[in-house]
């Protein structure tokens, strides 16, 4: 069982500000857009995007966060997919939503978010966020931001380690 650190504190600072600036320079700004977290993981992201966003612009954008856990195609084959908690207190018409996740893998978590949200109104369009993607695709999704791509065999995992305050401290590769 090896672990490696693929980022550190500094390392996941410097890659979230990073995106902060790639999501406001390709949407022009916070006019139009709104951050929505995946649980879990994914939530705590979000808003440390937002903070990091709003140090740049002096403005806070609308924060949400969708649980789809078990809304998974792959895990409901037992009766009706059932959903998590989802808190999107404001209006996603016409809005340029950032979906965000730590981890991206098969792909099939962000299509049940898409699902998730195209339920609850019609954004402009939605991008997605993540601080690793691991690869594996199963599906024709891709990130549009990405913190670091982090070539993994199917068994090893990525740890995404958060603190008291739910800050991102490292980001680790787990060989078992
Ligand atoms: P997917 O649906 O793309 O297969 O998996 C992505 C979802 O599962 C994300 O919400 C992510 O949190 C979680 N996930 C998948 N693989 C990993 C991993 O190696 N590490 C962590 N921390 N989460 C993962
Ligand atoms: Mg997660």
């Amino acid at each position: 069982n090896t672990e490696t650190v693929i980022l550190d504190r500094n390392g996941i600072s410097r890659g979230l500000t990073r995106i902060a600036h790639e999501i406001l320079e390709r949407n022009k700004g916070v006019a139009n857009l709104v951050l929505v977290g995946i649980r879990s993981g994914g939530d705590h992201l979000a808003r440390e995007l937002r903070s990091l966003i709003a140090d740049i612009e002096g403005e806070e954008v609308p924060l949400g966060a969708v649980d789809v856990t078990m809304y998974r195609d792959d895990l409901g084959s037992r009766g009706p997919m059932a959903m998590g908690k989802t808190e999107i207190p404001f209006p996603l018409d016409g809005r340029n939503v950032i979906l965000v996740d730590d981890v991206l893998y098969t792909g099939r978590t962000i299509r049940a978010a898409m699902d998730a949200l195209i339920d609850l109104g019609r954004p402009r369009n939605i991008q997605l966020a993540v601080l690793v993607d691991r690869g594996h695709r199963e599906l024709p999704i891709r990130a549009d931001y990405v913190g670091r791509n982090v070539p993994t065999a199917r068994e090893e995992n990525i740890l995404v380690e958060f603190d008291e305050n739910q800050k991102p401290v490292e980001v680790r590769l787990i060989k078992s």
